[in-house]
């Protein structure tokens, strides 16, 4: 029997009333003649709170234990979700990524997918059973210890389990009824749209549009998956939501086709570190090994280098950006790297209220003139820019985070994305 993959976001599990809402949809796919995986979130906000704890109870937690807390959240929704179809006399059973088993890295926190076991749900289909439900966000490690994917990573579960299991189509149920312009909830002005491109999704998604973790944009379009993100809270037909699809299956053809913004980013600056060559590795290498995800950097002549009255001395200031909760790990990785000899800096400056702001399109490829349109946008409202960074199809541009929202309106505004083509 054809297989449909449906995933179902944390608000469309928040409670027993939603999960019975999507467990209807999913009867109404079984109806069809689909057997369906379904893969779900833990309820709205119990993974924030999980996360709370383990912060709360060790700042610079050992990650294995991070997951085996965060992981769990997923565990009751799972069960829930099978009970609740059995109730409506849907042969259904639940599985947690361990017991598939869910292979992956041990990137404990933010582990890949590197294969999944179909035996166990195989023999269950066959048996008649018509519904698998799958905890999502967990996998298990090569040394036996349950992973988790990231957050958001429930969309990688799904597009993982639709690879592996020739889905006709992996649909995302989320609070949203498809993939807008921007987010819906920073602009009013948002508009849907029915179709959007692999590559787009990926940058806006790695841009911080959380609508879809960038990894299962990023399987999705090895696998050739079809993917479509639509509404858990309304009717939806096979027309519904918005389709991830390749590029030649799409009509619009704006410059610009989406504006994405990261809210909680930090922006640190090591004032007056040697300028040799090896400065720049001996700096990002212990990032790194920190499990730091630097994005932004920006290397540039310090103002403490002229006038000092030392005389001339080498000297750079190197400015990165990092996700707030990661600034007090890269701290202490910079301050060791100082303290062993291997940098030498005057001071780490940290401004943790900045966000980022970006603009994605295909169309950047064959028009030029699109970065002066931003700044100039930017600029009107009174945004000071502090950090730019850009791609083949993206422009990023660092802000204090009080302007986010005035900054994502006006871009959506100056590059027409609330008119329809
Ligand atoms: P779920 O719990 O279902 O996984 P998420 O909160 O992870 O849901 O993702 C859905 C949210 O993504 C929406 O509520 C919306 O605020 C946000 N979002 C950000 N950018 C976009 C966008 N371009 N289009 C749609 N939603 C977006
Ligand atoms: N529950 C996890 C999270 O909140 C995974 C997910 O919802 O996709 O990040
Ligand atoms: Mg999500």
């Amino acid at each position: 029997m054809p297989i449909l993959v449906m995933k179902f976001g944390g608000t469309s599990v928040a409670d027993l009333t939603r999960i019975r809402a999507a467990a209807e949809k999913v009867r109404a796919e079984v109806a069809r003649g689909h057997d369906v995986i379904v893969i779900v979130s833990a309820m709205a906000g119990r993974t924030n709170e999980l996360v709370g704890w383990v912060n709360e109870t060790s700042p610079l937690y050992d990650a294995r234990e991070y997951d085996a807390v965060v992981s769990s959240g997923e565990n009751v929704t799972a069960g829930l979700m099978a009970l609740t179809l059995q109730e409506m006399d849907v042969p259904a059973r639940s599985w947690q990524g361990w017991q598939v088993p869910i292979h992956t890295t041990s990137a404990h926190g933010a582990a890949r997918i590197e294969g999944i076991d179909r035996a166990a749900l195989d023999a269950k289909f066959a048996e008649g059973f018509r519904v698998a439900v799958i905890a999502g966000f967990q996998g298990l490690s090569p040394e036996g210890r349950i992973t988790t994917l990231g957050r958001g990573g429930s969309d990688t579960t799904a597009v993982a389990f639709a690879a592996a299991f020739d889905a006709i189509r992996c649909d995302i149920y989320t609070d949203v009824d498809g993939i807008y312009t921007t987010d819906p909830r920073i602009s009013a002005k948002a508009r849907k749209l029915a179709r959007i491109s692999f590559e787009e999704m990926l940058e806006l998604a790695s841009l911080g549009a959380k609508v879809l973790q960038t990894r299962s944009v990023e399987l999705a379009m090895r696998y050739k998956v079809r993917l479509r993100v639509l509404s858990s809270f309304e009717e939806t037909d096979e027309t519904s939501g918005t389709l991830v699809c390749d590029e030649d299956e799409i009509m619009e053809s704006k410059v610009v086709s989406g504006v994405a913004h990261s809210r909680d980013e930090a922006k640190l600056t090591l004032v007056t570190v040697e300028d040799r060559p090896g400065i720049a590795a001996a700096i990002f290498g212990p990032l790194a090994e920190a499990g730091v995800n630097v994005d932004m950097i920006v290397q540039n002549i310090s103002e403490q280098a002229q006038g000092d009255g030392e005389g001339p001395r080498e000297v750079t200031d190197m400015t990165f950006s990092c996700p707030t909760d990661q600034v007090a790990r890269a701290r202490k990785a910079l301050e060791a790297a100082q303290e062993r000899g291997d940098i030498r800096f005057d001071s780490l400056e940290v401004d943790t209220e900045v966000s980022k702001v970006s603009v994605v399109g295909i169309g950047m490829r064959s028009h030029a003139g699109v970065a002066a349109r931003m700044f100039a946008a930017l600029a009107a409202e009174g945004v000071n820019i502090k950090v730019i960074a850009t791609s083949e199809i993206k422009i990023s541009v660092l802000i204090d985070r009080k302007y986010m929202e005035l900054a994502v309106q006006a871009l959506h505004d100056a590059f027409g994305l609330d008119k329809a083509d």
